[in-house]
């Protein structure tokens, strides 16, 4: 089977990356040296993979059979492909101690991909993945920006972000709609954020849904919570908070209930 006469699925969010030098430069922004277990999401036709392969034995996920058809013959028959949907996966039978998790992702399921990553953090220590522009800049962006929200605390809480580069749409087969831009998440040191989790998950999200609500307006408080928490915390905006700031909000309004 030649790459033209493969079958491009939209509902897979197929756009498969044509430039040589984009392609190694992701390869490249992975360590290869330091004994994690590499899996690759969404291997397509193999761009990314082939590069893999001279370094590494990726186990590599994809859901459509006839990529992986592809793949078997021109690339290798040798390949470890698990034929899955990523997100019906069961994750707690193929992640080793530490694992890498690298791929070209899905834009119509990227988010969805990156809290199921979260939800394993202690076991995947760097993911370096292509996301549409908006929300890689999301993922990544720090207090103070507009762009800063639920997705940016949620993630670094328990990972560095890095804006690698974007790449322009012209450099995929199909064009997406959208720009791209590549980013790289370190694990940091957190093993467990030094609060109630569920706590910590539901206060961002309501203060970021009244985004432009002062946090004292943002989210329920009772009379004791107010009394307790810092005045100069509850005047702030949600952008304005940073992940500390949060694990500290949690902590006082819980103080009370444990
Ligand atoms: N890495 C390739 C292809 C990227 S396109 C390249 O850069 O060229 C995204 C790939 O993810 C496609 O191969 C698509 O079939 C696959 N995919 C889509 N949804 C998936 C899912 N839920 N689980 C696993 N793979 C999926």
């Amino acid at each position: 089977m030649s790459q033209k006469k493969f079958n491009h699925k939209k509902r897979f969010g197929q756009n498969f990356l044509i430039n040589e030098n984009i392609i190694l430069q992701i390869a490249n922004s992975i360590d290869y040296k330091n004994n994690s277990q590499i899996i690759e999401i969404g291997p397509g036709l193999g761009a990314l993979t082939k590069h893999l392969i001279k370094k590494c034995e990726p186990i590599i996920i994809e859901i459509d059979a006839e990529a992986i058809c592809y793949l078997q013959k021109n690339l290798s028959k040798k390949l470890n492909i698990i034929h899955a949907d990523f997100l019906k996966l069961n994750l707690n039978s193929i992640l080793k101690k530490k694992n890498i998790i690298i791929g070209n992702f899905p834009y119509n399921i990227s988010t969805q991909i990156l809290f199921k990553i979260l939800e394993h953090k202690n076991k995947i220590e760097t993911v370096v993945g292509m996301f549409q522009k908006e929300v890689s800049e999301r993922i990544c962006s720090k207090p103070g920006s507009k762009k800063y929200g639920i997705t940016s605390v949620l993630v670094q809480a328990y990972y560095n972000t890095q804006i690698l580069f974007n790449v322009n749409s012209d450099n995929f087969r199909p064009k997406p709609k959208v720009e791209s831009t590549v980013i790289k998440l370190t694990r940091n040191n957190t093993k467990k954020i030094n609060c109630n989790e569920d706590v910590f998950k539901s206060l961002v999200k309501q203060s970021f849904n009244l985004r432009r609500k002062k946090i004292r307006n943002a989210i329920k408080l009772n009379i004791i919570d107010l009394i307790k928490i810092d005045l100069d915390l509850l005047d702030k905006r949600a952008e304005e908070l940073s992940v500390e700031d949060f694990i500290n909000l949690t902590n006082l309004i819980t103080e009370n209930e444990s």
